[in-house]
């Protein structure tokens, strides 16, 4: 086995993100004993993008506290991760993923790993410096120095986008003491992931800390003489800022593999084992676009999910499946958010719903919002309720009262027992 394995190509993973490094290390931990390669085109070692607009914003960490683990632990794991490096192209029929500046990689198994890249404004000033993106750890450290010097100066920052990502850098600015303009073109904050009435409370919290919340609002142009000075709202509103965050959303990285002949559509579309239609090429995390399964449905949804817990799962499903294995990739999506003293946490899927139970009060800072589709739980939102995660993941796709669910009083253990 190990000397016919010597004589394969590498297993290689494309992007050195958490689903990328996760894969790898599944692959160690599943036996695998050939050669692994992770092609990675950020210069860092790889990390951790939640903290960067969370404790390392707000320097409650140091930055090393980012780094999933140290250079000599890859190498005590027999992983080769080629950092600084940028695949160009997919050539699935030699089976060979072609590097920037002209060298090309032959594998035996590929997994597709390159994650998402921030939508990018192109409006009048778009390019003028002071305009800050938040993906990844030069992006933060970019916006802490702007977010220091604005503090030493007083300043005011302008956050476009109200998405997680807008949303939670405009209540790091807060707690640090910038003043915050939070501008979103949809009517209330988080609106395709909370809808309406959930998003809605969250606009209440941004206002209850001092921002100015400006919502139905984009963006038509920046101004300045050499820097960001103003943001220029579509009503006509004229915004000074220190400097501006620009968060208007993801779109997955396929653009390197728009002739590789893989199912491209709003990312690389993969089966319930993560594999494309090419042989042997598997995707994970944010890049892929997978079938969901509610619990209880009859039919699967495709969906693309941009959470940390989402590609550290299916990386782990996908690197199995690269072995042989036939595991489904069926999870209970998860995600979090922390904003201001509130920990959201949402489990499950839904991108519609007839109707939202809500068990507590939002004003009391702690609550749970239940997401209800033909009488089932199709997703929760927790917020403060930490605790309870696991008894609400338990309850995904379950059909119960709509009253019990409503009364605090109502153990959430012994409903999710009951189900
Ligand atoms: C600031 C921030 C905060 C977040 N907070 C949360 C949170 O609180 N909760 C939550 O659930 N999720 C959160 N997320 C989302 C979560 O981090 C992502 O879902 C997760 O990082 C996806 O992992 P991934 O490995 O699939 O992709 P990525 O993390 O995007 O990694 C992909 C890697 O591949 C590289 N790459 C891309 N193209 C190529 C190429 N052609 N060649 C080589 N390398 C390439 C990229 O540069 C990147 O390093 C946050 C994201 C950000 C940016």
């Amino acid at each position: 086995m190990a000397e016919a394995q010597a004589s394969r190509p590498p297993v290689v993973v494309v992007g050195g993100g958490i689903a990328g490094a996760s894969a790898a290390e599944t692959l160690r931990r599943e036996g695998f004993d050939g050669r692994i390669v992770v092609v990675g085109d950020e210069r860092a070692l790889p990390y951790e993008r939640p903290p960067l607009s969370k404790e390392f914003l707000l320097g409650a960490i140091p930055e090393a506290k980012v780094f999933l683990r140290a250079a000599e632990e890859y190498g005590a794991q027999d992983i080769e991760l080629r950092t600084g490096t940028r695949a160009t192209r997919l050539d699935v029929a030699q089976r060979r993923v072609e590097l920037a500046g002209g060298e090309s990689i032959a594998y035996d198994r590929l997994l597709l790993a390159t994650g998402s890249e921030p939508v990018r404004l192109h409006v009048p000033g778009a390019d003028l410096p002071g305009i800050r993106y938040l993906r990844t750890l030069d992006d933060a450290r970019a916006l802490a120095a702007e977010i220091a010097s604005a503090r030493a100066s007083g300043g005011r920052v302008v956050v476009v986008g109200a998405g997680f990502i807008g949303a939670e850098v405009a209540a790091d600015c807060r707690m640090l003491g910038l003043d915050v303009t939070l501008i979103e073109a949809l009517p209330v904050p988080m609106l395709r992931a909370l809808g309406a009435e959930m998003g809605g409370v969250f606009a209440e919290l941004h206002r209850a800390h001092g921002v100015d919340l400006r919502l139905g609002e984009g963006v038509a142009a920046f101004r300045g003489a050499g820097r960001v000075e103003e943001v220029v709202t579509t009503s006509g509103a004229r915004l000074g800022c220190a400097f501006a965050v620009v968060g208007v959303g993801v779109r997955p990285a396929t653009e390197w593999l728009r002739d590789a002949g893989l199912t491209l559509e709003n990312g690389v579309v993969v089966d319930c084992f993560c594999a494309t239609t090419a042989p042997g090429v598997f995707a994970a995390g944010d890049v892929a676009r997978w079938p969901y399964m509610m619990a209880d449905a009859t039919e699967p949804e495709m969906v693309r999910l941009e959470h940390w817990d989402n590609a550290l799962r299916q990386a782990e499903v996908a690197a199995r499946n690269m072995l042989g294995q036939q595991t489904p990739f069926a999870p209970t999506p998860y995600f979090w958010s922390d904003q201001y003293d509130w920990k959201a946490q949402y489990v499950g899927y839904a991108r519609t719903w007839e109707r939202v139970v809500v068990r507590g009060r939002p004003e009391d800072g702690a609550f749970i919002a239940f997401y209800l589709t033909g009488g089932r739980i199709c997703a929760a939102l927790a917020v403060n309720h930490v605790r309870e995660l696991v008894p609400l993941k338990k309850l995904i796709g379950a059909a119960l009262d709509p009253a019990r669910l409503a009364d605090a009083g109502e153990d959430l253990r012994g409903l999710s027992r009951q189900r």
